[in-house]
């Protein structure tokens, strides 16, 4: 047994500008981010493994309308939800993912179901839903998905064409008219980018790491589009030989620079510390081919970083025996 347990997760990154964020939002992020994890730090003090404190933290962020994952992800060019999900388990390597589906309440437990009781590690679309359903899942109506926060955004996502981060998305709509009767406060984004999607890893107190992360993808994306979140080495991985990390930002650059597995193989095969190999994939290796977003990792020795290259990153961390810190801004 070691002491070091720790969990930490993101909300998402993108152009979160103190400036346009009213203070009663930015508590409500605060508090929601403190309230995750200190739902996976009691698993964890518990003596819980780490794959079930990425899992209900992730469950816990996809229920909560502030992100971009579960309840409150993004719209799709057709005006619809699709979400993608996946997770890691350090231990054995074994992983589980989803994606475009559209009924799945929680797709995170889904992915965790793969891992566990299939095969498989993916499964995408009515194939994903016919696993959630034969397996008992809980299936809402697509309509769930729906915030009207979101579907501001994306109607200014469709004036200006093309796709964006979730939080960029809000900072336009913060930008643009105010509804006062939005209950969904409006974190600042800008017109080109804001990313929402959500993500935990945790190292527990039995030496192991898992990852987990959940979206709705892009504001505006193509129908049947996936990015990197449920694809295990872009948007997750988990190795206890090295590190769990989680990725949020503009996915098709992560899936191209293979981000998550990117950071595991710099430790392994350069021998770097995990904030060394974390800090080169999103300050080096992502903006040379304009890759916008951040992650968090940790690794078995309960060393945790949580890099990013946008204005903010909604994101904190808690160790097992401590007060969770949370953090927003640069
Ligand atoms: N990485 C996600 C995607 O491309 C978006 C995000 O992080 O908000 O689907």
């Amino acid at each position: 047994m070691n002491s070091t347990a720790v969990i930490a997760i993101h909300g998402g990154a993108g152009t979160i500008l103190r400036a346009s964020m009213a203070s009663d939002a930015e508590q409500r992020y605060h508090a929601e981010l403190h309230h995750v994890l200190a739902a996976g730090q009691g698993v964890l003090a518990a003596g819980g493994s780490a794959l079930d404190a990425v899992s209900e933290a992730v469950r816990l962020l996809e229920d909560c309308p502030l992100f971009n994952a579960g309840h409150g992800a993004v719209f799709t060019a057709e005006g619809t939800h699709e979400l993608d999900a996946s997770i890691m388990d350090g231990r054995t390597l074994e992983a589980g993912a989803i994606s475009c589906v559209t009924r799945v309440r929680n797709p995170i437990l889904v992915a965790r179901r793969v891992l566990e009781a299939s095969e498989h590690v993916m499964f995408t679309g009515a194939g994903a839903e016919a696993f959630a359903a034969a397996q008992g899942f809980e299936f809402v109506d697509p309509a769930y998905f729906h915030t009207d926060a979101r579907y501001k955004q994306w109607l200014l996502a469709r004036g200006q064409q093309g796709s964006m981060l979730d939080h960029d998305g809000a900072t336009l709509a913060s930008q643009s008219s105010a509804q006062p009767d939005d209950p969904t406060p409006h974190e600042p984004i800008d017109p080109n980018r804001k990313f929402g999607t959500v993500g935990a890893v945790a190292l527990d107190q039995h030496g192991h790491v898992a990852a987990a992360t959940s979206t709705g993808g892009l504001t505006n994306k193509q129908a049947g589009r996936v990015g990197d979140a449920p694809l295990i080495g872009a948007g997750c991985y988990a190795d206890d030989a090295t590190c769990a990390v989680s990725t949020t930002g503009s996915g098709e650059m992560f899936m191209r620079m293979v981000a998550a597995y990117d950071v595991a193989a710099q430790m392994a095969y350069r021998g770097v510390s995990l904030e060394e190999a974390a800090a080169d994939v999103v300050m080096n290796r992502l903006p040379r081919i304009n890759g916008r977003g951040g992650l968090i990792a940790v690794d078995a020795r309960g060393n945790v970083t949580l890099p990013f290259n946008t204005e903010g990153m909604y994101r904190g961390f808690a160790r097992v025996g401590e007060a969770p810190v949370t953090a927003i801004y640069r």
